[in-house]
């Protein structure tokens, strides 16, 4: 049964915490600094706890649950699925995951037509990128400073933020360049076309200097996510394709977080006019809830694995569950219009609440995003854009978004902040109810942002 809402259960949340404490290392933490929430179940875009909370989940946990907690259809279709053949081994043919490939192939661009199928997104990076290198013969690969594209040892060298460095001295054949970023160009540029313009130029120089004979392929989040919910101005993606054609450089789209649905496209490059050689996903094709990701791949590249074999595999490849709920993803997308609603809803009520937000407190540098994918940029200085934060902040220097997040959730939203933003990423079958109660709620806590603000 699906389960209905929060109750207080004292004893079951001092035991959830209890084994959690004592036996669960987490990611990415210092073991004994953290406290992590137990959660008892969800529906829809929220979930509830131990102790008779429910939250608005603002984040989509990890901008993967585009359809919300146990979405009857996705929950029906795994568990049909576990009752008929719950797992086989990749290289036997199964009904399932050629059913999904196929669907995955009618909504990617022309001349793809083929999926390898991974457990996540940092495997499908690493599998794109030794696509790349095989039928390039060159190693290096460009990758952005401003990105994220994996916790696996090539995906963690790729990535430019910070979850990059204790990684290193890693393997060298990374190169990492400026995306657009017009709120604060390295470029000074003065509009987005200038911005486009010198964006392109500094990634032809890195070409030029890196030595284009090295490199294999560049990699993009399509819309950076984690990194700042950068939308590309126009122009700008094409240009890099115009440039990976011209050096004979493979263009991977790293779509994981902004595939299927989240900016209310398929993919989300689909909206600026660009066709990449090879894209990876995970997260949306089905709300994680059986891990799933996957590379797509170009017609000319697959072509090259005919006759000689491609050297990559996992266990789990198109695991019959996570292929079920990417199937009953599809069909749920189909009658229910998530694209086309996700569409309405960010430029009807997103777009039109954060910009006031931007107008009414002092804090908000830029607020920018697309569908329901959004960050508002928070500053200590409207003119000289000093973050509210400071890069990569922690502890107490990152106190104020701390305070922030803090505000929400006493008021029921589970908010996604990094850095010195707050994103805006729900999962796409919120009401409009609950988004605007969301909104709401943010807009109040952003008053304890212009308090730190203004010191
Ligand atoms: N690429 C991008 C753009 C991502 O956002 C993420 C995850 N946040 C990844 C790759 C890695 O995916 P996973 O955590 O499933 O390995």
């Amino acid at each position: 049964a699906v389960p209905t809402g929060a109750v207080a259960d004292p004893e079951a949340n001092a035991r959830v915490r209890a084994d959690d404490r004592a036996h669960v290392f987490h990611s990415w933490s210092a073991q004994a600094l953290i406290d992590p929430h137990p959660v008892a179940g969800g529906a829809g875009a929220s979930f509830w706890d131990y102790e008779g909370n429910t939250f608005l989940d603002f984040s989509s946990q990890l901008v993967n649950l585009n359809l919300g907690h146990q979405h009857p259809d996705l929950v029906a279709a795994i568990q049909a699925q576990a009752g008929r053949l719950a797992t086989i081994q990749p290289s036997m043919a199964n009904d399932v995951r050629g059913d999904l490939a196929r669907r995955i192939c009618e909504v990617a661009p022309e001349g793809m037509s083929k999926v390898f199928f991974t457990n996540g997104g940092a495997d499908a990076v690493e599998n794109a990128v030794r696509m790349a290198r095989l039928v390039t013969g060159k190693r290096k690969v460009l990758a952005a400073y401003r990105s994220y594209h994996g916790n696996t040892s090539t995906a963690i060298t790729l990535t430019g933020d910070p979850r990059r460095w204790a990684n290193e001295p890693a393997d060298g054949s990374v190169a990492h360049f400026f995306g657009p970023y017009a709120y604060r160009s390295p470029f000074h540029s003065a509009s987005p076309e200038e911005e486009t313009r010198r964006a392109l130029e500094h990634l032809e120089q890195t070409i030029i200097l890196e030595g284009a004979s090295t490199i294999g392929a560049i990699i993009l989040e399509s819309v950076v996510g984690t990194n700042g919910v950068l939308v590309p101005p126009p122009g700008y993606l094409p240009g890099v394709r115009a440039l990976c054609d011209r050096y004979g450089i493979v263009y991977i789209a790293d779509e994981v977080m902004v595939g299927f649905g989240r900016i209310g496209e398929w993919f989300a490059f689909q909206a600026f006019d660009v066709v990449p050689d090879l894209i990876t996903f995970a997260k949306g094709i089905n709300s994680g809830y059986v891990p799933l990701g996957g590379v797509i791949i170009s017609d000319e590249i697959a072509a090259r694995f005919d006759t000689v074999a491609f050297p990559g595999g996992l266990t789990y490849s198109g695991h019959p569950l996570a292929c079920a709920a990417g199937v009953a993803t599809f069909e749920v997308f189909a009658r229910d219009g998530i694209l086309e609603r996700v569409r309405d809803l960010g430029a009807r009520v997103v777009e039109p609440r954060l910009r006031a937000m931007a107008a009414k407190h002092p804090s908000v540098g830029e607020v920018r995003g697309q569908g329901l994918f959004w960050a508002i940029e928070l500053v200590k200085d409207a003119e000289t854009r000093e973050p509210l934060v400071p890069f990569n902040a922690s502890g107490p220097d990152a106190a104020p978004m701390a305070a922030i997040a803090a505000a929400c959730k006493k008021e029921g939203l589970w908010p996604f902040t990094h850095f010195n933003r707050v994103h805006v990423a729900p999962p796409l079958v919120i009401s409009e109810e609950d988004l605007v109660r969301g909104l709401d709620i943010i807009d109040r806590a952003l008053d304890v942002a212009d308090r730190a603000a203004a010191g």
